[in-house]
């Protein structure tokens, strides 16, 4: 076939192509969920788009100040209405997904009060926002407290725990969607529902801020349908579908998304200022893709899956079970796996496939760490991207792509590093 003969060329042996397309054709219903999922999610974002009456003149790039730029405020007026919340603020000067979910804190939250994480313990890059980790400016330094109640042994909330962590001083509760790099569940957009009325059946008053990175166009309803005051995400993850090069955005309730800008900016300038120096057309263009690029993020996620499940690799989540982010874990059990899996991705990038990626001594971990991002945006993790410690278990972390076609090749290369180093026999 015409198609074998362009994977061959690739470097894509027999072997690895018929053992793939057996897996891929028992997973024909599974993506008929997920195009249908997109479907739902790309008509949401274009009714947005019509609605806000998106027109040329909003791709306009402004300077200085950024008064009244009238595409940063209708791009703005769009994420409110894709996520049914009354505010939001989408910049290019929130650098990243830390950055928006540490203006989103720092904002609404002041000297005295309290924050609380019910579902363990966060993101690695907010303990030193939090000042969990002791770090220069942390919430901690300026008086802010920190509390956390751990999801209990089988993965559910621990409800009399955060009954009684909720107490007077509890200004904010982060709720995080997604596992992040931990092995706790992903939560459900339903889940994350039932905890939220939970919490506010005992504190109405308290504000539900949820840690959407990677969560977005998932599911076809988001954590402010069910009574988050607050989404927080970064635009080179889903959101951005891959163009936007920079940002992040905060979704929720108007005056929780004032008192963030009031952070990002300046008491007194809020959401009034701002440039955005000609990034708008990538950030709508971006967001226009998302559900379908989100959607192809997912097949490339379940097709890994149920390729190294398949192996006798233990993967999280597995073969089967619902998704309610794009990120998959396979545990390989020894660094060679990890090395090879990564080196294989990095083969089927469209930018620097030439590059061997190496484990280093990365500033920050305890481990050496080995990751493969053939991106065009530096970092992007909605591009295809792995990452693993070499560490056991000897898990590699993988998320992302494009295009479920450009997944797939990295998938098909990841396999043909393993059976080249050993690890696996096809
Ligand atoms: C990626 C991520 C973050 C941080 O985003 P950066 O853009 O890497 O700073 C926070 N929380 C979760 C769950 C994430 O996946």
């Amino acid at each position: 076939m015409e198609l074998d003969a362009m994977y061959q060329s690739l470097g894509i042996s027999r072997k690895v192509l018929d053992f793939a397309r057996e897996i891929e054709a028992s997973l024909k219903k599974r993506f008929e969920e997920i195009d249908e999922r997109a479907e739902y999610n790309q008509l949401k974002v274009l009714a947005a788009m019509q609605k806000m009456r998106v027109s040329d003149v909003h791709f306009a790039a402004t300077t200085g100040y950024g008064y009244n730029d009238l595409g940063r405020d209708t791009l703005e007026d769009v994420y409110a209405d894709i996520f049914h919340t009354e505010s939001a603020l989408v910049r290019p000067n929130l650098i990243s997904g830390t950055h928006a979910l540490a203006v989103a804190l720092a904002g609404n939250l002041r000297p005295g009060d309290e924050l609380l994480s019910p579902v363990g313990k966060p993101y690695d890059t907010l303990e030193e926002v939090i000042g969990i980790r002791e770090s220069c400016g942390s919430l901690k330094e300026y008086g802010v407290t920190y509390r956390q109640v751990d999801l209990l042994e089988d993965g559910s909330f621990d409800y009399p725990g955060i009954k009684a962590a909720l107490n007077e001083k509890t200004k904010l509760v982060t709720i995080q969607r997604s596992k992040g790099y931990a092995t706790r569940p992903t939560l459900s957009v339903e889940r994350i529902g039932e905890l939220i009325a939970f919490i506010k059946g005992i504190r109405p008053d308290v504000i539900c801020m949820v840690d959407n990175c990677y969560g977005e166009f998932v599911e076809t309803i988001e954590p402010t349908d069910v009574g988050a005051d607050m989404v927080v995400g970064s635009l080179i993850k889903n959101p951005g579908g891959g163009l936007a090069p920079i940002g992040g955005y905060i979704a929720g309730k108007k005056e929780c998304v004032d008192r963030a800008a009031y952070r990002l900016s300046a008491p007194g300038l809020g959401k009034e200022v701002g440039a955005s120096l000609g990034l708008n057309q990538q950030f709508y263009q971006g967001l226009f893709l998302a559900p379908t690029v989100v959607a192809g993020a997912l097949k490339g996620a379940i097709f890994a899956a149920n390729v190294y499940e398949k192996l006798g690799f233990s993967v999280v989540p597995n073969g089967t079970e619902p998704r309610y982010d794009i990120i998959q874990a396979v545990t390989f059990g020894k660094p060679e796996g990890v090395i090879a899996f990564c080196q294989g991705i990095q083969a089927a990038a469209p930018v620097d496939s030439f590059v061997t990626p190496e484990p280093w001594d990365m500033p920050g971990y305890d481990a050496p760490v080995i990751m493969a991002a053939g991106a065009f945006v530096q970092g992007s993790s909605i591009e295809l991207s792995a990452d693993g410690p070499i560490k056991p278990p000897y898990a590699v972390y993988f998320q992302g792509g494009l295009t479920w076609y450009h997944a797939k090749l990295g998938i098909l290369m990841s396999l043909e590093k393993l059976k080249k180093s050993g690890v696996i026999q096809l």
